[in-house]
């Protein structure tokens, strides 16, 4: 069922036990939306805490409440809560947070457009930038006084999704939010300080991540296909879908790496052409110009599969242009 903001805020105001979620792979936002949710409960009184079935990178220990992320275990008795908040995805994508606890409700609040609104609360906002975005629109519907805790978590969000205000998901609304988190306290540079740091091996890895690009589509397209070895061998592949994103002509840019044997994870970035729509075909989704997949298939599969969608996505875009200029 699709729910307001209001009745969103109202969901929350009534249950006291809370359990927060988000998804696996954490990002700025997933953990700062948790962790700026889970502060502001508290401070209405309620006992919330935030579940996450992933390791936590440790560029996120700036954020209050780092160390209390708790990690959800399907083996022990299920933790009884009022209310299971789900988090920066549909319900699916939360590893096994929903079987780990024990709660007659639960709300999801996202802003993907591709959410499939299958939980029995669901608060989907597509024009915010950020899920924390939203937490920041919830603080104006519930009786909660701001702190420089809350601030930094929902600042974290905001500028980790519009790549530190610089995407076409920022919005004035977006920057009046952050402008407010700055007034509460928070330093932009100790957080981007903490958020951008990298072990030495990963900035190496990402040279040779660099020299490993392929150009496809006639240049309208990047790759970075990691098989199984080179994956293994490399700690962090995040940062490498920036670096290729910005390459001149390329539409799409895309970053492939083999997660487990016949487990392929696709991270794709485009500067128009709608990449969730991509994703969708193999079960993953994102927004317009961020998404990702997972394909079940060996590593050249996977690479020829991914590539061949780019192509013909890159195809149909063109088709569509070429058709408006000559009506
Ligand atoms: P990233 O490439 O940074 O992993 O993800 C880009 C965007 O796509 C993020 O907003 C992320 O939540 C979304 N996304 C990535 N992989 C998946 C997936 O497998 N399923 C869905 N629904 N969304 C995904
Ligand atoms: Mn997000």
């Amino acid at each position: 069922m699709i729910v307001t903001l209001s009745e969103t805020a109202a969901i929350l105001a009534s249950a006291q036990r809370v359990v927060i979620t988000a998804h696996g792979n954490p990002d700025g936002d997933a953990i700062g939306s948790s962790l700026g949710l889970m502060h502001i409960l508290r401070s209405l009184g309620k006992d919330a805490r935030v579940l996450l079935d992933d390791d936590i990178p440790a560029i996120f220990a700036v954020l209050p409440g780092y160390d209390i992320i708790g990690r959800p275990s399907a083996e022990e008795e299920p933790l009884e809560a009022d209310l299971v908040v789900v988090l920066d995805t549909s319900t699916d994508r939360t590893g096994c947070t929903l079987q780990a606890v024990k709660a007659p409700h639960l709300l999801n609040i996202d802003h993907h457009q591709t959410n499939d609104a299958s939980a029995e609360y669901t608060y989907v906002a597509p024009a915010r930038a950020a899920t924390a975005e939203i937490i920041y629109d919830l603080t104006r519907e519930l009786p909660v006084k701001m702190t420089k805790d809350m601030a930094m978590c929902i600042y974290t969000g905001l500028a980790t999704d519009t790549g530190f205000f610089r995407f076409s998901n920022t919005t004035s609304h977006t920057m009046r939010a952050a402008a407010e988190m700055l007034d509460l306290g928070v330093e932009p540079n100790v957080i981007s300080e903490s958020l951008e740091q990298k072990p030495y091996k990963t900035v190496r890895d990402i040279g040779e991540a660099i020299s490993m690009t392929k150009m496809f589509a006639d240049g309208h397209a990047a790759g970075i296909f990691l098989d199984e070895a080179t994956t293994a061998r490399m700690q962090s592949t995040e940062a490498f879908i920036g670096m290729i994103r910005v390459i001149q002509g390329v539409d799409i840019a895309v970053v492939l790496k083999v997660k487990e044997k016949d487990i392929c994870r696709v991270s794709m970035r485009s500067k128009g052409i709608d990449v969730s729509r991509i994703a969708l075909q193999f079960g993953g989704g994102g927004h317009t110009r961020a998404a990702g997949c997972t394909l079940l298939m060996p590593f050249e599969d996977a690479k020829r599969t991914i590539c061949e969608a780019i192509v013909k996505a890159i195809r149909e875009h063109q088709d569509a242009q070429t058709k408006r200029e000559n009506p």
